[in-house]
């Protein structure tokens, strides 16, 4: 099948972006280092996004008419957030190129179609059964095994709508504390790290992936990214390709990331993909001559795409809630790099901010 012929555009052309948080913000910044100009569509009026974008609608995603004005007022549109509901991106799309295509967040906004979709592309997942309710559960559970996750199949982040079952006494428990919700039960991964393929796809086909984080999560959140990440050569080469894999896949216009575990033996396991830049690609701002948001931006623009070469090695730690009020402090490290969202409320959590610490590569 021929790629899509879209014209590439110029600088000076509209990037339209859904959603406002911190990614649109560094999606934003990029575009304008290019030329082009973006339009921020957020119902929350307090975006960060909107302090460094040309164009703003503060409208709900359900907007029709607010919509159809925002696809008509940009050259393509781009999202930062996957939970686009499936309306939106079909109104969208009959006025404007959207790119990722949103039929990609059909299969990614549920877990088990997602783990379902990775598992038929023959890359490895956990183990893991549809469930709807606490008898449900007891049988997957008695075939999956104790310990095991329960997390609910839409709209979880960060560790939220997701439960760990020890035994059978805490099913009923689980089940309420995600709130009684069509859910996956999954076998409960005893890894020994985490890591992230973050893989840009152009319109064209061409495939680039960045060198792998090594993640650490605190409550489920991101913690720290550090590269490279201590796994073998090979297990980064496979990674990459497994990444590269699901991109193809998907056909996939611009950055998406692949979360991974690795347990013994170097398996890698697919946990989650995110269709967009992700948290654990903050690091190529400051450690590649080209960012995760520099090369979405390029993909989506019809740009060329050349390979992201690191050229330090890296620590990005997350600045969350308290933490930001430590910046100044922070801002006195050299080859370090402070970023800041703009965020006015640090509430304990939110995600304020990021620190990328940089060395001379090691040449792992
Ligand atoms: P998720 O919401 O699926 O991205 O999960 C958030 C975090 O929870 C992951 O990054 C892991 O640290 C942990 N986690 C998720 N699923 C499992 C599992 N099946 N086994 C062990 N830990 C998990």
């Amino acid at each position: 099948m021929p790629e899509r012929a879209v014209a590439i555009l110029p600088p000076g052309a509209t990037i339209g972006i859904l959603g406002g948080g911190q990614l649109g913000r560094m999606l934003a910044l990029a575009a304008a280092r290019l030329g082009f100009r973006t339009h921020i569509y957020c119902p929350d009026p307090s975006s960060p996004a909107f302090q460094v974008s040309n164009r703003r609608t503060e409208a709900a995603y359900d907007d029709e008419s607010a919509l159809i004005r925002f696809a008509k007022s940009v050259d393509v549109v781009t999202y930062e957030f996957e939970n686009v509901p499936a309306d939106t991106g079909g109104l969208l799309m009959r006025h404007v190129t959207v790119e990722p295509e949103p039929r990609i967040l059909d299969i990614t906004q549920d877990r088990y179609t997602e783990k379902s979709f990775v598992r038929a592309k023959g890359l490895n997942v956990a183990d893991f059964e549809p469930v709807s309710s606490p008898e449900e559960i007891a049988g997957a559970a008695r075939r999956l095994s104790y310990p095991c996750v329960l997390k609910t199949r839409r709209m979880g982040y960060d560790g939220k709508g997701q439960e760990r079952i020890a035994d059978p006494s805490r099913i009923e428990a689980a089940w309420a504390s995600i709130g009684a919700r069509p859910a996956i039960l999954e076998s409960f991964v005893a890894f020994d790290r985490e890591i992230s393929v973050i893989v840009a796809r152009g319109r064209d086909g061409a495939l680039q992936c960045f060198d792998i984080p090594e993640n650490r999560h605190e409550n489920h959140i991101l913690r720290t990214s550090t590269v490279p990440a201590r796994i073998s050569s090979l297990a980064a080469a496979q990674a990459r390709d497994m990444g590269a894999s699901l991109a193809e896949a998907f056909r996939y216009v611009g950055v998406m990331a692949v979360e991974m575990f690795v347990t013994g033996g170097e398996r890698l396991l697919v946990n989650e993909i995110a269709p967009r830049v992700h948290n654990s690609g903050h690091w190529t701002e400051d450690a590649c001559y080209l960012s995760q948001f520099d090369l979405h931006i390029r993909a989506v623009a019809g740009w060329p795409l050349p390979a992201p070469i690191r050229h330090s090695d890296v620590e990005m730690t997350n600045l969350l809630g308290e933490d930001a009020s430590r910046s100044l402090e922070l801002a006195h490290e050299p080859a370090s790099v402070l970023h800041l969202y703009g965020k006015e409320e640090a509430r304990p959590g939110r995600k304020m901010g990021h620190l990328n610490r940089l060395k001379p590569m090691s040449g792992r």
